[in-house]
């Protein structure tokens, strides 16, 4: 088995070749981070343009890296959702065109699904149900996996997520954001006391499992603006001695709170987990913001203090990628679970079905699950 991944629902453009048995052929992603840099974000019309045009190298690499030609391929596995519609599209229209010109079977992948699923390529062990934190840029989801395409969600933001939050008070730190915020943030955090600005742990008189973000992003404004810290004007870089610990210290009490807000709901949710399923021994912890060392090994604590193991790919698999994509096309594709072939006389300018909203199982709160 050989299937081709593509992911297109963010801001970056990526594609990957994954074999059956969970080898990595290759492994290609094209960033918008130049556009980040310069604009501060990404419209969805900048990001879609961006994606049609680095689309074709991006997969045509991916083949290439990996020595196959479409003709070798099994299937192609691309995101449907969630995300930008006008992203996704492009994406989807190139996995269709493939799949069209070599009668290819279409998997259509949940993108916070497949953040969650490529921890059982990187452990072979790791078998249902179990528990998984999903950390990125527009996600913050405690899920119950009880197999295939089968969640409950016992938690989730209730505004930002914490990489946006990470993002952001980077960008207001004056980090250089050409590696992406969080990256630059946890570095500089190294340098700091995370003890010396007292932000406040969000959601602590709330007993749930879900998070709150946009609260402590203020506070880390505030902190910042409370200690006429110039960094709207002056970047890191050029930051005095006595300013740039300033900033250390704010990224490094941002960090311990922000994580801790994430350690006290996961110790919450593995209580409801095991009581829901006291068969659970894994605690899988994704997205991009898990390739971040103090998260990592902050939960690692709260899966040993369980009695569960932690597993956490590798950084370049928590981040956005193509194989990801691929293997969770895998596994539905083995489970049966695809869509024939775009027929041929598909027209080009067709309009496909997809998610940019789409939920990852349904609600559980304290006790009773809430269907959608
Ligand atoms: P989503 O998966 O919710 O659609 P996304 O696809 O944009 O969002 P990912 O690539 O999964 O996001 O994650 C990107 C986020 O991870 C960004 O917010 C980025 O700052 C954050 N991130 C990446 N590396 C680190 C790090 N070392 N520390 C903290 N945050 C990080
Ligand atoms: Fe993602």
């Amino acid at each position: 088995l050989l299937m081709l991944g593509i992911e297109t629902s963010c801001d970056d453009t990526a594609a990957a070749v994954v074999r059956g048995d969970g080898e990595i052929l290759s492994q290609v992603v094209s960033s918008q981070e130049d556009l980040l840099v310069k604009w501060g974000g990404v419209s969805p019309k900048m990001a879609e343009e961006a994606h049609a045009l680095a689309i074709d190298q991006v997969v045509q690499k991916a083949l290439d890296d990996a020595n196959v030609s479409e003709s070798d391929l099994s299937a192609v596995a691309v995101t449907v959702g969630p995300g930008l519609s006008l992203c996704l599209r492009v994406g989807v229209h190139k996995a269709r065109q493939i799949a069209k010109a070599f009668r290819l079977p279409i998997v259509g992948v949940h993108h916070m699904e497949a953040h969650a699923l490529v921890s059982r390529l990187v452990n072979k062990d790791l078998d249902f149900p179990f528990l998984a934190l999903l950390i990125s840029g527009g996600h913050n989801l405690l899920v119950l996996a009880h197999g295939l395409g089968q969640y409950v969600q016992l938690g989730t933001t209730i505004d930002d997520a914490i990489g946006e939050a990470y993002d952001k008070s980077a960008r207001w730190l004056g980090l250089d954001m050409r590696k992406g915020g969080g990256p630059a943030l946890e570095q500089l955090a190294l340098e700091g006391d995370p003890n010396a600005v007292e932000f406040r742990v969000p959601m602590r008189q709330h007993k749930d499992c879900n998070f709150s973000y946009a609260g402590l992003k203020t506070q880390v404004r505030l902190a910042i603006e409370s200690r006429n810290i110039p960094a709207d004007e002056i970047p890191i870089s050029s930051a005095t001695e006595e300013d740039r610990q300033l900033r250390a210290n704010i990224a490094a009490s941002f960090q311990r709170v922000a994580v801790l807000h994430l350690e006290e709901r996961c110790q919450r949710a593995v209580e409801w987990a095991l009581k829901m399923d006291s068969s659970i021994k894994y605690f899988v912890v994704s997205g991009g913001v898990a390739s971040n060392q103090y998260v990592r090994t902050s939960l690692n604590h709260i899966a040993e203090k369980n009695d569960l193991q932690l597993v956490c790919p590798p950084p370049r698999l928590c981040t956005d990628n193509g194989v990801m994509i691929a293997w969770t096309g895998l596994e539905h594709f083995i489970a049966g679970r695809f869509d024939d072939p775009p027929a041929v006389d598909e027209p080009d300018d067709m309009q496909y079905d997809l998610r940019p909203r789409w939920p990852l199982g349904e609600e559980y709160s304290e006790g009773r699950s809430v269907a959608r």
